[in-house]
C-alpha cells in the first residue's frame, strides 16, 4: 500500500515523526494507504521552503510564473483520468463526476489564474493638477491555505491557484480523509517546474497541521474553506494576531420553487442540486420551498426521480449516489435522519443506510432521503447535514417564503425557480445569501465573487476578488 508524501522544498518527503494515518476507501471500508500524520515540525520546515523561495518566485515575470502554472494546467488535462480514479477512490463520489465535473474545474482553477494576473492592474486617482494617487498591489509573503474533503482537488486549487498567481508562496493543507488528488497534484508542479517551496503541501489533522499554519506567526494571511465551527476557532486564533483572513464555511441553502416555475425542469435541477456528490457540496440546497399550489405535484416528482437515483460503486457509469466521504460522516448524517424523525418529520424516501452487494458491501453508503413535515425552526432545518438529506416544505407567500429561507444562521447560496422575472429579481435581493441561482443550480462563472454572508464565512473568492485578497494593497500620493 502507497504512503502519501508531503510535498515540502521541491520534495516528497515522509513526516518528521515518521507517523502515519490509514488512508480509507469510503466505498469498500478499506484501508488503502497511508496518510503523513505530521505536526508542526513539518509545517515549519515548508515555511522556510517558502520563504527561502519567496524573493525569486514573487520578483519573476507574471508572464514566467503564468507560464509555468499553464504547464501544471496542461499536465491536469492530460491526467485527468488517473487524478478522476483517485478521486473518486479517496472520496467516494461517482468517477463519472471526478472525471466530467470535479478534475476539470481543477484544471480550469489553475488555467483562469494562471491567465487572470496577466490582466490584473491597479487604479490612479488623480486629483486635478495637484497630486496623482495610485495603487500599488504586492503578494502578501507566505500564505497558508486550508481546503476539506469534499470537493478535495477542485478546493485546494480554487486557493493555491490565486495566491501563486498573484506571487505568494504557500503552505497548504488539504483535508486528511481525501489526500490523494493534492499528493498527486504535488508531482504534477515538480513535473511542470514549479520552482521549489514555492508550494508547500503538508498532510495531516486539523488540529495540528491546520491549527500549526494557522498559528505561525509569519504566515500571515490564511484562506480557509471548511466548517463554520473550524472557520471560528481559526478566526479566534488569527484576528490578534492581525492575520488576512478568507473564510468560506457552511452552508443550509434553500431551493425556492414558485407555482409559475417551468416544472420539468425545475423537478430536475432541484434533484441535481440536492444530491450531486452525496449532498457534499456546501452549495447544495437542503431547504425546499414550494408553493402550496403545486406542493403534492411537485413532492411525487420530486420523490419518484430521487427514488430512482441508482446508489453503488463509484467506480460504475450508472452510479448516481456514491459513498459517503468518511465512517464519521456517515455516522452523523444517519443521526441527522433519526433527529428529524424526532422533531416530527415523515420520510418520504430514503431515510437509512444502504448496502451495497460486493466489494462495496463495507461502505459507507445511505439513500438519499427526502422528509416532509418539519417547521423551519427545527434543529433539521437549521444545521448543516452536508449529506444526502432534505427536507421538503409548502409555502403561501413571497413574504412566507422569504422568511423561512432567511432563518438559518448561514448564508451561502441560495436557488429560486419562477418564470416571472419580476419576481426572480425581487426574491434574488431579499435573500440573505452570497449567491443565487435563478433557474439553475451550480452554474459557475470563475470571474464571479464567491462567498457567503452571516456565519457562511467571510470575504469573496473567485476573479479579481481572490487576487485582491492575495495581495497588499498601498496607495502612493505623488504631489505634482
Ligand atoms: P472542517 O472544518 O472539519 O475541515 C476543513 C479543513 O480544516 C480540513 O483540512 C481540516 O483538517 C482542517 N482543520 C480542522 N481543524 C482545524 C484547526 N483547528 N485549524 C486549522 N485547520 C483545521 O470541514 P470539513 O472538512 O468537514 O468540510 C465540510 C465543511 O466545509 C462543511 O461545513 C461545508 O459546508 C464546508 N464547505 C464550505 C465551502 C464554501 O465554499 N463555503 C465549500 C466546501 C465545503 P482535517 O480534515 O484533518 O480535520
Amino acid at each position: 500500500m502507497e504512503n502519501i508524501h508531503n510535498y515540502i522544498n521541491g520534495a516528497l518527503l515522509a513526516p518528521v515523526s515518521s507517523l502515519y494515518i490509514d488512508n480509507i476507501n469510503p466505498a469498500t471500508g478499506e484501508v488503502y494507504s497511508f496518510c503523513p500524520d505530521s505536526d508542526e515540525r513539518d509545517v515549519a520546515l515548508a515555511y522556510e521552503a517558502a520563504a527561502a523561495a519567496f524573493p525569486s518566485w514573487s520578483e519573476m515575470p507574471v508572464s514566467e510564473r503564468s507560464k509555468i502554472m499553464l504547464k501544471i494546467a496542461q499536465l491536469i488535462e492530460e491526467r485527468t483520468s488517473e487524478l478522476a480514479l483517485a478521486e473518486s477512490i479517496d472520496q467516494g463520489k461517482p468517477l463519472w463526476l471526478a472525471k466530467n465535473g470535479e478534475i476539470p474545474r481543477a484544471q480550469s482553477n489553475i488555467h483562469f489564474f494562471a491567465t487572470a494576473i496577466e490582466h490584473f492592474a491597479s487604479e490612479a486617482h488623480p486629483m486635478g493638477n495637484h497630486a496623482l494617487n495610485y495603487t500599488l498591489r504586492t503578494p502578501i509573503g507566505i500564505v497558508g491555505c486550508i481546503s476539506p474533503w469534499n470537493l478535495p482537488l477542485y478546493l485546494f486549487t480554487w486557493k493555491i491557484a490565486p495566491a501563486l498567481a498573484a506571487g505568494n508562496c504557500v503552505v497548504a493543507k488539504p483535508s486528511e480523509v481525501t489526500p490523494m488528488t493534492a499528493y498527486l497534484f504535488s508531482q504534477i508542479c515538480i513535473d511542470a517546474g514549479l520552482p521549489k517551496g514555492v508550494l508547500n503541501i503538508v498532510h495531516g489533522l486539523g488540529p495540528k497541521v491546520g491549527s500549526a499554519i494557522v498559528a505561525h506567526e509569519k504566515i500571515t494571511a490564511i484562506s480557509f474553506t471548511g466548517g463554520t465551527k473550524t472557520g471560528a476557532e481559526i478566526a479566534r486564533v488569527a484576528a490578534p494576531m492581525f492575520k488576512k483572513l478568507s473564510l468560506e464555511l457552511g452552508g443550509k441553502n434553500p431551493s425556492i420553487i414558485f407555482a409559475d416555475c417551468d416544472f420539468e425542469k425545475t423537478v430536475k435541477e432541484s434533484v441535481r442540486a440536492s444530491f450531486t456528490n452525496q449532498g457534499e457540496i456546501c452549495l447544495c440546497g437542503s431547504r425546499i420551498y414550494v408553493e402550496r399550489s403545486i406542493y403534492e405535484k411537485f413532492k411525487t416528482a420530486f420523490v419518484s426521480q430521487v427514488a430512482s437515483l441508482k446508489i453503488g460503486d463509484p467506480l460504475h457509469a450508472d452510479t448516481k449516489v456514491g459513498a459517503i466521504a468518511s465512517k464519521v460522516h456517515f455516522d452523523k448524517v444517519l443521526s441527522y435522519i433519526e433527529l428529524a424523525k424526532e422533531e416530527g418529520g415523515t420520510i418520504l424516501s430514503g431515510g437509512k443506510a444502504f448496502k451495497v452487494e460486493g466489494i462495496c458491501s463495507q461502505g459507507f453508503f445511505i439513500e438519499p432521503t427526502v422528509i416532509e413535515g418539519l417547521g423551519h425552526l427545527c434543529r433539521t432545518n437549521q444545521e448543516e447535514i452536508f449529506g444526502p438529506v432534505v427536507s421538503i416544505q409548502p409555502f403561501d407567500s413571497e413574504a412566507e417564503v422569504l422568511e423561512m429561507a432567511n432563518s438559518t444562521q448561514y448564508g451561502l447560496a441560495c436557488t429560486v425557480f419562477t418564470e416571472n422575472l419580476s419576481k426572480a429579481h425581487r426574491v434574488a435581493a431579499q435573500i440573505k445569501s452570497g449567491i443565487v441561482w435563478i433557474n439553475c443550480w451550480l452554474l459557475r462563472d470563475l470571474r464571479t465573487p464567491f462567498g457567503g454572508v452571516k456565519q457562511s464565512g467571510v470575504g469573496r473568492e473567485g476573479g479579481w476578488e481572490a487576487l485582491r485578497f492575495f495581495t497588499e494593497t498601498k496607495n502612493v500620493c505623488v504631489k505634482i
